[in-house]
């Protein structure tokens, strides 16, 4: 069990602070003729056994495939009927079990965590910097996103941290500026399945928009785009922009447009007033290129993901707003670091969505809670999901935005009947290939994109 500050002392011994420095030399708390009385009176460095979390006895991964509504149409492929994530429990010789989440872009995780536990057995789930160069240096994660693995641990080193000290995590990391996240309502055009999903056009999309802002109350919108050729996307943000005029709006084609294209979306999207451009085109230069040519921000959750990117972003004013995913960046403490890095130079920050469960989602929560500058509406996938795997069922929206926890630690618990029915259903069903849509057998994306390889409009 993890020990209480204070615990082991009596409340007598806890109130007179009578112990420290001159307890420890033998005295008698007696102050000596030069010192006032206080300075012998040292409270903090007493009596107080350290918190203990003990050390990490264990490390285990379990992927699960959790269903979807219907199928998630982007540029580069399709999310299927389900996500699969790797829940991990990181545990300690106390008792004590912290919760992390990965994704995989379909497939599981589960062996690139293990392949970690013989570095992690025995350490101290608060030697985070230790941990990180033990796990995910730089050059080794060349070979594997050793960044998001190790975001995983973080999370549960982090939830059990604040299990010890009997904090939400929020309160490890700054504090809560905010008690509720605002969320996007995430706009796909999505296949049919199982009586849902079906949008192709900007009616079908407006309808889509208008059932999930009555649900859950988003008051901002993205589409995502790129599946159709650029000016079909045009066509149904501008449908959305008069079906919602005090809606938020953004624009993520997943990076397909040509320069020259996402140029002449900007301007098309200018009377109508994105709040950002999301990955229009593939690379820094090609974002440069983009954003001296409207006035509305580029954002981007793929070419600046790493710390060595940011200088470069910044010198070719590339983008003007970065999306954080504390599991690309390397957990929450990343994802700070990042934050600090935007607020430097004034760089917008929001947040971007990898198809998280509650685990994850629940540590994204915690870290907008914590981020002044976090000033857009985060996004997640969350509200397509059919269900999720923490106990007490889904997080709630409300007003387009979630709670953030305030138990210990992360403050959600693995329902385990749900870890063991979507554990059976991953084996069942098995990895995606993110890059595919098996509606379209042999199609693959290629950047640009031309009017060969985008979808018909309409279908
Ligand atoms: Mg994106």
């Amino acid at each position: 069990m993890a020990h209480c500050p204070g615990r082991g002392e009596s409340r007598a011994e806890r109130g007179t602070g009578l112990v420290g420095r001159a307890a420890r030399a033998g005295g008698t708390g007696s102050p000596g003729p030069h010192l006032p009385a206080r300075a012998f009176v040292n409270r903090a460095a007493v009596v107080m056994p350290a918190p203990s979390a003990g050390r990490i006895s264990d490390v285990r991964a379990t992927t699960v495939a959790v269903p979807l509504e219907a199928p998630l149409r982007h540029a580069n492929g399709v999310h299927p009927g389900y996500f699969v994530r790797t829940l991990v429990e990181v545990e300690t010789d106390e008792g004590l079990v912290g919760l992390g989440e990965v994704g995989g872009g379909g497939n599981s995780a589960a062996q690139a965590v293990e392949a970690l536990r013989p570095t992690l057995l025995g350490e101290d789930p608060y030697a985070l910097e230790r941990l990180r160069w033990k796990c995910a240096n730089p050059v080794q994660a060349l070979y594997v996103p050793l960044e998001q693995m190790f975001a995983a641990i973080e999370f549960a080193c982090l939830d059990i941290q604040g299990q010890v000290a009997g904090r939400p995590v929020s309160d490890l990391i700054g504090g809560r500026l905010r008690a509720r996240v605002p969320f996007a309502a995430y706009l796909f055009y999505r296949h049919v399945a199982a009586g849902a999903g079906g949008e192709r056009d900007a009616e079908t999309m407006v309808a889509h928009a208008g059932d999930l802002v009555a649900r859950y109350g988003f008051r901002t919108l993205k589409l995502k785009g790129g599946v159709h050729p650029p000016d079909h996307d045009v066509e149904v943000v501008t449908a959305l922009r008069r079906a919602f005029p005090a809606a938020r709006l953004r624009l993520d084609p997943n990076s397909v447009w040509s320069v020259e294209d996402a140029i002449r979306v900007a301007k098309r999207c200018e009377p109508i007033g994105l709040e950002y451009l999301e990955d229009p085109t593939w690379g820094l230069a090609g974002m440069a290129r983009v954003s001296r040519n409207t006035w509305i921000p580029t954002a981007t959750n793929t070419v600046v993901v790493h710390f060595d990117q940011v200088p470069a972003a910044v010198a070719l004013q590339a983008v003007g707003v970065i999306l954080v995913d504390p599991h690309f960046w390397g957990g929450i403490l990343g994802a700070k670091k990042l934050a600090g890095v935007a607020e430097t130079f004034n760089l917008g920050l929001g947040m971007h969505s990898g198809g998280e469960l509650g685990v994850s989602l629940a540590a994204m929560l915690h870290f907008a809670a914590a981020t002044p500058n976090l000033a857009f509406a985060a996004d997640a996938h969350y509200h397509h999901l059919r269900d999720d795997v923490i106990a007490g069922g889904p997080f709630r929206y409300e007003d387009g935005a979630i709670a953030v926890p305030t138990a210990p630690g992360l403050g959600v618990r693995l329902d385990a009947d749900k870890v063991g029915r979507y554990a059976e259903a991953f084996a069942r069903q098995g990895a995606y290939d993110y890059h595919q849509d098996p509606r379209r057998p042999g199609w693959f994306v290629v950047f640009p994109g031309d009017s060969e390889r985008y979808a018909a409009p309409g279908t």
